[in-house]
């Protein structure tokens, strides 16, 4: 049997009437960046995160730049960000010029250690930027707190959470700021590039919406020296489809999660810890053991595609190695990056491939 980690285009093909008509519709109106579609994602979105406000960008990575310029962070400016994470996240503090201020993860939830935030505030401290990864909230009430103490911003990364809540609240209407991906393989997926940011603040939904457009609400007229990172109608239509199966995609994610915490032989690996105060997406399911290399051939012998989210965190990536983080900085997140691997969970696969993943890893080694 085969196990692919991911299968988009099955994906596709399970909803291929509906989109087609969707693209061919959008394609013949003859609006090609921003309009209607764009407004009716927005809005849909908003509303699926219970916020005020959403911005659609370009991409998520722009989307936390985005932000944080809104923030007017910048030179000169410190914000603090989990260690464990795609490197995006830190990728956009960098872009603004400001310093990246790093906090080791918690070994359970894998986000960042909220214990370890407020020794690293700084008078320069502008923001915090938790990420949530693999699709779990991080512990947002601890941070709020923190946040209000110091008189700092939360923008949020949630690209990997779409449909997560925090206590009752969805994420999407935590922090200041929530950054999104859609990303094709997240939980919410276009056909391309695309990402938003959503937010309770009427003034910040204003400064993002013309930071994406040239600095412009109304054209012609730029108040500010923008820049261009727009979601384009196209990618708009096939999200505002997408979405509506986004509830009942997520419950098949969280039955599969379930079946492998259940199913999974735990005193061999580590499995996830979901916390109890929060509805996890189940993004990725990531297990970890010392020998990962070889479970990972041998789930590779069984025709299971497996993959490593992330062999390398971005303190040690050579893209930041002016930053001089020195090996062991952040000891938690080294060795998650040492022995975590992903088994495939997505809504497409069938009960006899999870079964048959559970057997080959449980027999695995
Ligand atoms: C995917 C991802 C991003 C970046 O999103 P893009 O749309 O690919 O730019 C940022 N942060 C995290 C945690 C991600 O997983």
């Amino acid at each position: 049997m085969k196990v692919p980690f991911l299968d988009l285009k099955k994906s596709y093909l399970e909803i291929e009437s509906k989109v087609e008509e969707k693209i061919l519709s959008s394609v013949k109106s003859g609006r090609y960046i921003g309009g209607e579609e764009v407004e009716q994602f927005e809005n849909k979105f908003s509303k699926f995160c219970r916020s005020n406000y959403c911005v659609s960008t370009g991409n998520g990575l722009d989307a936390l730049f985005l932000g944080l310029k809104s923030l007017e962070i910048g030179k000169g400016d410190e914000v603090i960000v989990s260690s464990h994470t795609f490197i995006a996240s830190w990728l956009a503090i960098f872009r603004t010029g400001a310093k990246i201020v790093p906090i080791d993860s918690e070994y359970d939830s894998f986000n960042i250690d909220v214990e370890k935030i407020e020794n690293k505030i700084t008078k320069k401290t502008k923001a915090i930027m938790p990420v949530h990864m693999y699709g779990q909230p991080c512990e947002m009430r601890k941070i709020k707190k923190i946040a209000k103490q110091n008189n700092l911003k939360i923008i949020e990364d949630a690209a990997q959470a779409h449909g997560a809540s925090y206590r009752g609240n969805p994420v999407g209407s935590i922090g200041d700021l929530t950054a999104w991906s859609f990303y094709p393989a997240k939980n919410l997926g276009a056909f391309g590039d695309a990402g938003a940011i959503t937010t309770n603040s009427k003034r910040l939904y204003r400064k993002i919406k013309s930071l994406s457009s040239y600095g412009s609400l109304k054209k012609y007229e730029n108040e500010i020296p923008g820049f261009n990172s727009r979601m384009d109608p196209l990618q708009a239509s096939v999200l505002s489809l997408k979405i509506k199966n986004l509830k009942s995609e997520n419950l098949k994610r969280k039955k599969i999660a379930e079946i492998y915490l259940n199913e999974l032989d735990n005193s061999k690996f580590i499995l996830p810890v979901s916390n109890d105060s929060s509805e996890h997406a189940w993004h990725l399911f990531c297990v970890r053991h010392k020998k990962r290399n070889k479970i990972l051939d041998y789930l590779k012998s069984k025709s299971i595609e497996s993959i490593i989210h992330y062999p390398i965190p971005p303190h040690l990536q050579k893209a930041f190695e002016g930053l001089n983080f020195k090996k062991n900085s952040f000891p938690v997140t080294e060795n998650i990056s040492k022995t975590v691997f992903s088994l495939p969970l997505n809504p497409n696969l069938t009960m006899d491939q999870v079964h048959y993943v559970v057997k080959n890893l449980n027999s695995s080694l």
